[in-house]
């Protein structure tokens, strides 16, 4: 096998787990093929906060630079009750959080991360990224690994050391190391919007706090979460409601009256949100079991929303993918024993952490939708903790630094 064949990552998946490992193995001189199934990357408006656990990977990997054009630093996250609106409590961001976690939490469009990674992705001579292209199968074998990948030209076989399944959270490659492949519909819907600042709804959202800083309203059964993108011109809005299944896309349409009755007991500047007659795009929150395997150890490994899909109540997912990319290629890239040890120490270093994030969105989950005596236990919680003490308790998320590698 060729000294290029023998480092060749195969990735497969263009979103912010593909780009990013991607990236973190071209910088370690690991040549990269992204197969994407799309025939265009396009982000659609939607936000994303970026905490500093992300943020401080996107900077060694010379993204953030771009990031920090157009990206928010918010102040502070504040939990404000969603009926009365008063504030229940809050996180301190903005230069404090960088000095504390030695790195920015930001907020921006998805669109603009993605155009920095892409651009990236461009300007690095190792990494070929391919779109339009399907990877339907891979098969392991003494040499590593050989793609299937479908495209207009006609099925394409790509061979490398490793695979990555970097395909999202309906990933098809999870069936290939063993695990039972299906995502679970979490009975939960995201309802999302963008608004300008300047229009009615951003007026009345600023008229009520929502300025400069992440915002979490809180209520029985319900959350809207609020926070500026693009340099503070619009509003990034999410809100988390139950519902029925439905079609697995990120741009599905809904019935707006599902959201109103969520809605109907919020204070007025928020229920008139889902009276507009605006749109919201709806997207079905799937999660994946746990305990599903990630690895073959023969040189496949599952990342991002592909091994891990979780709620989004802690914003994680995101970075998670991230750090994911970042530590699979230190571990790969600075093994000393096989690259089947390495991937199995990646897996077990992984699912600790991922497993306390999603402990953290599951215990986020309840506090948010919490009504009568748990509401009242949390408010009362809230109101005895300083902001700092708050902060501090997000030192292992946002400290975090990848684990060095020893071999
Ligand atoms: C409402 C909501 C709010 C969120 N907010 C935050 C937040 O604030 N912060 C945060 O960190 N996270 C957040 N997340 C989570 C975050 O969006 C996801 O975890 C993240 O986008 C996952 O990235 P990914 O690259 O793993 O998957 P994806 O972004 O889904 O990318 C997968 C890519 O693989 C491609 N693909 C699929 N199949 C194939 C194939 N067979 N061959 C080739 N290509 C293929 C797809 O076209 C796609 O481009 C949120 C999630 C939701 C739902």
């Amino acid at each position: 096998m060729s000294e290029a064949r023998s480092r060749q990552v195969i990735v497969a998946g263009a979103g912010i787990a593909g780009l990013t490992t991607a990236l973190s193995f071209a910088v370690r001189g690991y040549p990269v093929r992204i197969f994407e199934r799309a025939p265009k990357l396009e982000e659609n408006g939607a936000g994303i906060q970026l905490s500093p656990n992300a943020t401080r990977i996107l900077d060694r990997l010379g993204v953030l630079a771009a990031l920090r054009l157009t990206a928010v630093r918010p102040s502070a996250v504040i939990l404000r009750d969603a009926a009365s609106l008063a504030e229940l409590g809050r996180v301190p961001l903005g230069a404090g959080a960088e000095q504390r976690w030695k790195a920015p939490y930001i907020t921006l469009k998805r669109s603009d991360l993605q155009s920095a990674l892409l651009a990236h992705v461009a300007r690095e001579p190792g990494i070929e990224l391919v779109t339009g292209a399907d990877v339907k199968s891979a098969s392991l074998h003494a040499h590593g690994v050989t793609a299937s990948v479908e495209t207009a030209a006609g099925t394409v076989r790509a061979g490398g050391l490793m695979l990555v399944g970097a395909d999202g959270v309906w990933s098809k490659l999870r069936g290939l190391n063993g695990s039972a492949g299906n995502s679970r519909f979490s009975g939960e819907i995201a309802w999302r919007r963008t608004v300008s600042a300047n229009s009615p709804a951003g007026k009345a959202l600023i008229s009520i706090g929502v300025t400069g800083a992440v915002t979490a309203f809180v209520h029985p059964g319900f959350h809207l979460v609020a926070y500026p993108v693009s340099g503070g011109s619009a509003l990034n809005l999410v809100a988390m409601v139950a519902g029925a299944a439905m079609a697995e896309t990120w741009s599905g349409k809904m019935d707006s009256a599902v959201l109103k009755r969520a809605m109907a007991r919020t204070a007025p500047a928020l229920r008139g949100l889902a009276d507009d007659g605006e749109a919201w795009t709806v997207w079905p929150i799937h999660t994946v079991a746990a305990d599903e395997p990630w690895v073959a150890p023969g040189g496949i490994a599952l990342i991002g929303d592909a091994a891990h899909a979780m709620v989004p109540y802690a914003a994680q997912g995101g970075a998670m993918a991230i750090e994911d990319g970042e530590t699979l290629a230190a571990r790969v890239v600075g093994r000393q024993g096989t690259l089947g040890a390495a991937l199995t120490a990646w897996e077990k270093e992984r699912r600790s952490r991922i497993a306390r994030v999603v402990r953290r969105g599951a215990t986020n989950r309840r506090a948010w939708h919490a009504a009568g005596a748990v509401a009242k236990l949390r408010n009362v919680y809230l109101k005895v903790q300083s902001p700092t003490r708050l902060a501090a308790g997000f030192d292992w998320l946002y400290g975090w630094e990848p684990p060095v590698i020893k071999g």
